[in-house]
């Protein structure tokens, strides 16, 4: 079997463009303009890379955006003071703190000061509570993405049986309560599992949210399964020559080559899943300025 490819530009692309349009209709008939704040603290190189990108595509899509940069050694409080001013600001109906935030401010305390109704990441307690009572929630945005790319590849995904390799609160939690909520039939893996290879083989669906290169084997999938691979890891080239001198190239947690001969459908790295991550994040900020303003 060769797995047919699940093509995150084409996908994220429609829903930018999907988000676009309601934008123009969210300012032509309400006057409403959804704007999304972002909140940086520190010079870490991949967060600025993601800032940028989240900001240039908030404008793309027509909404309001705005990047709050603070120096590395910002006090907690003054973060904490920022989002509240946010939390406040009328102009304002999403704000994400970029994470991970330098090692003396917590995440915890940040997320708290924020308000769930913004909370465009779906990160703070309150979202997540809500998204595992199977109440509406602001989900975190690459589970949102995950589903996105199922559900229009596989159609209905009720009865399937679904694995999620990986439990953080940003990916492996949040998405093994989307997949619930289609009626999947969902376990949860993690670096505790025994027997590893077996469990991902009874997938029909299989999430790899790990951060190990190519940890998932070919060998380990189902035949016909569907591989949702959330993995970034940077590794060395494969020209002993590119890699002295340094360079590096993406892939993902699953043996990408090796699995495409098994599943039927496969997302790839670089190309897949990350794509959908800032497209989602833009339909979050619409979705929160609608219940802001009681249009939803
Ligand atoms: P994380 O917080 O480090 O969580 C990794 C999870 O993998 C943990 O639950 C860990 O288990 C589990 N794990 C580690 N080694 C394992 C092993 N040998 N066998 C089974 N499970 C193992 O990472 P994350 O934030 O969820 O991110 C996961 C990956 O997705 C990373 O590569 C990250 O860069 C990528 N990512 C991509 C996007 C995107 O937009 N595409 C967004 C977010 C993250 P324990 O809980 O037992 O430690």
């Amino acid at each position: 079997m060769t797995a047919q490819i699940i093509d995150g530009r084409v996908l994220s692309e429609r829903l930018k463009q999907a988000v676009a349009a309601e934008v123009a209709e969210l300012k032509q008939d309400h006057g409403l303009t959804p704007g999304l704040a972002v909140v940086l603290v520190g010079e870490d190189p991949a967060s600025q890379i993601y800032v940028r990108s989240k900001a240039e595509e908030s404008l793309k899509a027509g909404l309001h955006s705005a990047v709050h940069r603070l120096p590395a050694e910002t006090a907690e409080g003054d973060v904490i003071d920022l989002v509240r001013q946010l939390n406040a600001d009328p102009a304002i109906h999403g704000v994400l703190v970029q994470l991970p935030l330098p090692k003396h401010i917590s995440e915890q305390r940040v997320l708290a000061a924020l308000d769930p109704a913004k909370d465009v990441d779906g990160l703070t307690v309150a979202n997540a509570g809500r998204l595992a009572s199977g109440l509406d929630a602001l989900t975190p945005c690459t589970p949102l993405g995950c589903m996105i790319m199922l559900r229009e590849n596989l159609g209905e995904l009720t009865g399937k049986t679904a694995l999620v390799v990986g439990r953080s609160v940003l990916v492996g939690r949040p998405v093994a309560q989307l997949l619930l909520g289609a009626n999947c039939t969902v376990t949860i893996a993690h670096s505790k599992t025994r027997g590893l290879p077996d469990v991902c083989r009874q997938a029909e669906i299989l999430i790899a949210a790990i951060g190990r290169p190519q940890m998932i084997q070919g060998g380990w999938i189902r035949p016909g399964a569907a591989v949702i691979d959330v993995g970034i890891n940077r590794v060395p080239f494969r020209d002993p020559v590119k890699a002295a001198a340094g360079r590096t190239r993406v892939v993902g947690d699953v043996d990408f080559s090796a699995a495409s001969e098994v599943a039927a459908w496969i997302t790839p790295v670089p190309g897949g899943v990350g794509l959908m991550t800032v497209a989602c994040l833009l339909r979050n900020t619409v979705t929160a300025a609608r219940r802001i303003k009681g249009l939803d």
